[in-house]
């Protein structure tokens, strides 16, 4: 071929690529390292890289050829969590479920669950060395913030909302680090140390921040272990809510200690404590179990838990992450023993010693003038899916254990025994008092007391409409500040959490209300819960239910006035009335399975 017909094809070739590949980014090696900004370094802000949680990037899923796949109308098909095809799930399990209601058995049923799992959740499945699928295309940005195209810019403000806060952080000095939460772990460490570098010539600066969230924590710490070098590129680190020692939620699916599939807990209890469902719904779940008998609900649970766990989480060496140092031992034993898993042993037991070595490299940067700072949210327990939900305080994702590096707490609904003492293992400053307001944590147990941040009722997957939290994480991203709890009046130690999403649409709904229309003492009070509910959005210090108090007071002028329909849930007592009575009698029996008159009998209790 003649070099300039080569040259062609190859001018094509990449056109080609920027075509379709437009959003996704270039990959690693085509990263640009030349300058883009015009301070070339020598400005006060430091270029700092997000560093997200679970899901918190897009990762699209492709077709063997590596084509992404899209949607009916035309839009990018996720594969996080997981990918439903409603068609495919109703063949699969269609005929067997019919089949087992008539014969109340398990005609097929349990095998079909475990293929519907694999459907749905097979594709975030790794190879025997960790490897996740091609099919998983994830959309990364290896420009600035201000240099990410629109679309882009919506994507990443998404998941972490910074532009509706005040900052002077130039958006050129802004970078997200996005990976897939299936991933392979050593590979995305790997990926993270070459964006750092990649972000220091871009910019100019000789060190950049980190904001590692949640899963991003063990990204991070994977980082100051394979990299101790790291700590020369480091300026400051904002640690929001990390998962430094895993989740228990996952040392619980990792160790057989699920909640759900004890069928005593799955009929009465476990769905009105889920926190996801309201009791009508729990209560009508519960009593719709019992079309099937006991043991066939509990062997198509069974199944579907272990296809999940076995086949497709504990092949991800960043799952593995997130389970607890305490609980990986067992769970290694169980998942990583089999002479085909080997290699995915080697690489966790390599993360399993940045897990034990977290606190003392952490300190090591700390050491070494890296300033470090770590956002904790505490008094809401774990979602009951593993049976150590409620033995430890935690954000609903991860217990405070993990996020607060040590620190110590009472369980969530309990105090500090009155004459408790500050531990004081991390804080020599005898007047510090790190013990909250509330009496539940005593900071100075935890390894940073004095750059710690505590987030009363907060939780985790609600971060991101917590305004304190972010305003908080601005100011450190943008200036130095706030050194440590006691610089600022507004960023004390403990501070509240709360959602603001409600009460900014009440707030906007009661701007426009035309009031003249109103009666006078309505249009006094809507005024009032009004400039109530601004006010409190002024404020960074506050305690945690206080917005809510006044979200409530507004709502309920809203409604009165009519310019807000009144939340109706339905009354679940006769629902509550009818599993329990079932449950009490007859234990988690099917329909099929209860004696004759035990209908008359549901009926007379009830009417
Ligand atoms: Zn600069
Ligand atoms: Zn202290």
């Amino acid at each position: 071929m003649k070099n300039s017909l080569k040259k062609a094809i190859s001018v094509l070739l990449c056109l080609t690529m920027v075509l379709t590949v437009g959003i996704i980014g270039v990959s690693a090696e085509e990263a640009d390292y030349s300058v883009k900004t015009d301070c070339n370094g020598e400005c006060e802000f430091y270029p700092t890289i997000i560093v997200p949680g679970l899901g918190q990037s897009n990762t699209w899923l492709a077709d063997d050829e590596g084509n992404l796949l899209t949607d009916d109308a035309g839009n990018y098909i996720t594969s996080f969590p997981a990918y439903v095809q409603t068609g495919k799930l109703i063949k699969t399990l269609a005929i067997p479920a019919l089949t087992s209601l008539f014969t109340q058995s398990d005609a097929g049923l349990s095998e079909a669950a475990k293929q519907a799992v694999w459907d749905i959740f097979g594709h975030q499945a790794c190879d025997e060395n960790g490897l996740p699928s091609d099919r998983i295309v994830t959309e990364r940005y290896y420009q600035s913030t201000a240099d990410t195209p629109d679309y882009g810019q919506e994507e990443v403000f998404g998941h972490v909302p910074f532009n509706l806060y005040e900052t002077t952080q130039p958006l050129d000095h802004m970078y997200y680090f996005a990976y897939s939460s299936f991933g392979n772990h050593l590979e995305l460490v790997d990926e993270l140390y070459s964006f750092i570098q990649m972000v220091k010539a871009q910019t100019g600066h000789d060190k950049v921040n980190l904001v590692p969230l949640s899963q991003g924590g063990t990204l991070f710490s994977g980082l100051i272990e394979y990299y101790p070098e790291v700590v020369n590129d480091l300026h400051k680190i904002i640690l929001v809510v990390p998962a430094l020692d895993g989740s228990t939620i996952i040392g619980d699916i990792f160790n057989d200690r699920l909640s759900f599939t004890d069928p005593e807990y799955l009929y009465n209890g476990f769905l009105e404590n889920l926190g996801l469902l309201d009791e009508f719904t729990a209560r009508l779940i519960e009593i719709a179990l019992r079309i099937l008998p006991d043991e066939v609900i509990m062997s198509v649970v069974d199944a579907a838990v272990s296809t999940l766990v076995e086949d497709v989480m504990t092949t991800s060496t960043n799952m593995w992450v997130l389970c607890p140092s305490d609980d990986y031992p067992t769970a290694r034993e169980k998942y990583l023993s089999t002479p085909e898993r080997a290699e995915l042993r080697r690489q966790t037991d390599i993360y399993y010693q940045a897990q034990l070595n977290s606190k003392a490299n952490i300190q090591g940067l700390v050491e070494n003038g890296v300033q470090v700072f770590c956002f904790v949210e505490y008094d809401t327990p774990l979602i009951n899916v593993g049976t150590s939900w409620n033995t430890e305080n935690g954000d609903f994702i991860i217990q405070t254990d993990s996020t607060s590096m040590g620190a110590y707490f009472a369980n969530c609904g309990e105090t500090l025994p009155e004459d408790y003492v500050q531990k004081n293992t991390h804080c020599d400053n005898p007047d510090h008092n790190h013990i909250s307001p509330d009496r539940v944590v005593d900071a100075s147990a935890g390894l940073l007391p004095d750059t710690t941040f505590y987030f009363d009722e907060q939780y985790h997957e609600q971060t991101a409409q917590n305004d304190i939290i972010l305003k908080l994480a601005l100011e450190l991203i943008a200036r130095d500040d706030v050194k440590d709890v006691y610089s600022s009046p507004d960023f004390p130690q403990f501070l509240a959490g709360r959602n603001i999403a409600n009460i900014k649409t009440l707030i906007a709904t009661a701007e426009a209300v035309d009031a003249s229309k109103l009666s006078g003492a309505d249009a006094a009070e809507l005024a009032e819960a009004l400039a109530g509910a601004k006010e409190v959005l002024t404020r960074t210090v506050s305690y945690a239910g206080e917005l809510e108090e006044r979200e409530a007071r507004l709502n309920e002028i809203l409604v009165k006035i009519g310019a807000v329909e009144a939340t109706a849930e339905k009354d679940p007592a006769m629902l509550r009335k009818i599993s329990l009575w079932l449950y009490d009698n007859y234990g988690t029996d099917g329909f099929s399975e209860l004696p004759a008159g035990a209908l008359s009998g549901l009926l007379k209790e009830i009417f």
